[in-house]
């Protein structure tokens, strides 16, 4: 179980290890959705994702152990990276060889090691798990977890503090650790407040799951939205009931809906978003998300390659 106290806990904690972002107006989104809009720029975390927050969250609450470990490349990976060094923590970050050189050489510059293990993320995740089994390492995963929750939590309660009368959160939605820290912490303080889920439809494992009642795999395809992609979880302990209860819509988006989200918020917006961190833009050009009231879209994360962001800006997808 994760609570609004924990959620303010790890606001406590992590406080002067992230960056508070800034919200602004998007007089083009306002238009288009009926009310105003406005843009929450997580992408200007540092390491470039709301991730860290959770991370940062969990590191802080470890005890005595010989470092932190995970096998995402991905931004949690950057995150994971980036607290333990804050916090003169050893990480192993653990990768399959198949894992590219610049995404090692990043690992490298966040401090952390990138320890290269079998060649499939099954493989590297088995060595994330006997480092925690026989060298007394904490494994901290990327979404399932109630001190990540918790941090990522912290989010919702900037929100309310930046924008009072908030009325509905467009969320990017993936393992679900996003969307159950926020809603947790704004329905605790603002029941009224609709929390909408975005995600691709194209290899969505929680809405799939959602659909089935319960954790199902789903394929993993490639999608513009690569932060949105992997598994829930067989053994899904937290985010899948969080999700299910707090959750009041959900909208699925095509490819072409995200990169017309990722070149709306280049043009029009001035911000630079991987395609994770502009559904909830897309879904407004694709009439799929209208409304009168104050609409808060979390920009997540900004972690694309500059030459592939500037080709889908180029309208070359
Ligand atoms: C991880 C991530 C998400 C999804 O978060 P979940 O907690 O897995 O739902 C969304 N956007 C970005 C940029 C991410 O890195």
């Amino acid at each position: 179980m994760v609570t609004m106290d924990d959620v303010s806990a790890a606001a406590g904690r992590i406080r002067g290890l992230v960056r508070v972002t800034p919200v602004k107006l998007s007089p083009s989104l306002s238009a288009l959705a009926g009310g105003p809009v406005w843009l929450k720029c997580e992408q200007q975390q540092e390491t470039g994702a709301f991730k860290l927050r959770g991370a940062s969250n969990a590191v802080a609450r470890l005890g005595d152990v010989a470092g932190v470990t995970t096998a995402s490349t991905g931004n949690h990976g950057r995150a994971l990276a980036h607290a333990a060094r804050a916090q003169r923590l050893p990480a192993i970050i653990c990768v399959s060889r198949l894992v590219p050189q610049n995404k090692l050489d990043a690992i490298a510059a966040l401090g952390a090691e990138a320890r290269i293990a079998g060649a499939s993320q099954d493989e590297a995740f088995a060595e994330a798990r006997r480092l925690q089994r026989d060298e007394g390492f904490a494994l901290i995963p990327p979404f399932d977890h109630a001190e990540v929750i918790a941090g990522q939590g912290t989010l919702g309660l900037e929100i309310l503090s930046q924008i009072p009368d908030a009325a509905a959160i467009a969320i990017p939605l993936s393992g679900g650790g996003l969307l159950s820290g926020v809603a947790l912490a704004v329905k605790a303080l603002r029941p009224d407040i609709r929390i909408i889920g975005i995600s691709m439809e194209r290899g969505a494992a929680m809405a799939a799951s959602l659909a089935a009642g319960h954790p199902v795999e789903v394929e993993e395809v490639e999608t513009l939205a690569d932060s949105l992609g992997g598994g829930i979880g067989q053994k899904n302990r937290l985010t899948f009931g969080m999700v299910r209860a707090l959750m009041d819509d959900l909208i699925l988006l095509s490819e072409d809906e995200i990169a017309a989200g990722i070149r709306h918020l280049a043009l029009e917006d001035g911000e630079t978003v991987e395609g994770a961190g502009a559904v909830g833009a897309g879904a407004i050009l694709a009439g799929k998300l209208r409304t009168d009231d104050p609409l808060v879209l979390i920009l997540s994360g900004g972690n694309i390659d500059p030459a592939r962001h500037a080709a889908i800006v180029r309208g070359e997808r």
